[in-house]
């Protein structure tokens, strides 16, 4: 297996097959997963070009190597999308850990060649056993929660849920 076969270029973090194969190890009894996608990126990329994006990307995969764990897995798996597997961990540590990387994206400051640019992302969490009995099922609900994340406006976490007023709604 090498690197690059499981890592995204550009940011260094794992890529989609790096974190699937990540998430098919055995062992945790539990883990939550949680997906975000950054806000209104095509603005930012429009406004103050493609480099700036990227720079912004690598901003963004930085506070994520810093806000889990080492056992936890970070991975970029689409333009502005990333995911963070965390073994072991409830749904609701897990959405404890989504609202404090929100939290600290708001915070931490980010300007393009002296520019200050606000980023923000949406989130969205599920979590084995408690959203559902399947592993395989995570990446869909969190996904799923993350849309209603983004339908309720941005900047904000959802968990997974069934029903009308739901993330699958
Ligand atoms: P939303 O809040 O709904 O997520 O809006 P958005 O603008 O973030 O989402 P949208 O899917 O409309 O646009 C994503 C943009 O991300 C499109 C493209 O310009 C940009 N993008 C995707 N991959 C890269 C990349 O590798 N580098 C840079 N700089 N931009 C990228
Ligand atoms: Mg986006
Ligand atoms: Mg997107």
């Amino acid at each position: 297996e090498t690197d690059r076969a499981i890592k995204d270029p550009l940011t260094g973090l794992l890529n989609r097959r790096g974190l699937t194969e990540r998430m098919g190890l055995l062992g945790p009894e539990r883990g939550a997963l949680i997906a975000l996608d950054i806000d209104k990126f095509k603005l930012l990329n429009d406004t103050l070009g493609h480099a700036a994006g990227d720079a912004a990307l690598l901003h963004l995969a930085r506070i994520l190597q810093e806000q889990v764990r080492g056992v936890d897995s970070a991975a970029r798996v689409g333009g502005e999308e990333f995911l963070l597997w965390l073994p072991g961990t409830s749904l609701e540590e897990g959405v404890r850990v989504a609202e404090r990387v929100r939290v600290r994206i708001g915070t931490g400051g980010w300007d393009w060649q002296g520019r200050d640019w606000p980023l923000s992302a949406s989130f969205g969490v599920a979590a084995w056993p408690e959203t559902t009995r399947s592993r395989d099922n995570l990446a869909a609900q969190a996904d799923a929660a993350l849309y209603a994340a983004k339908r309720g406006g941005r900047d904000r976490v959802v968990t997974w849920s069934t029903g009308p007023s739901g993330a699958s709604g």
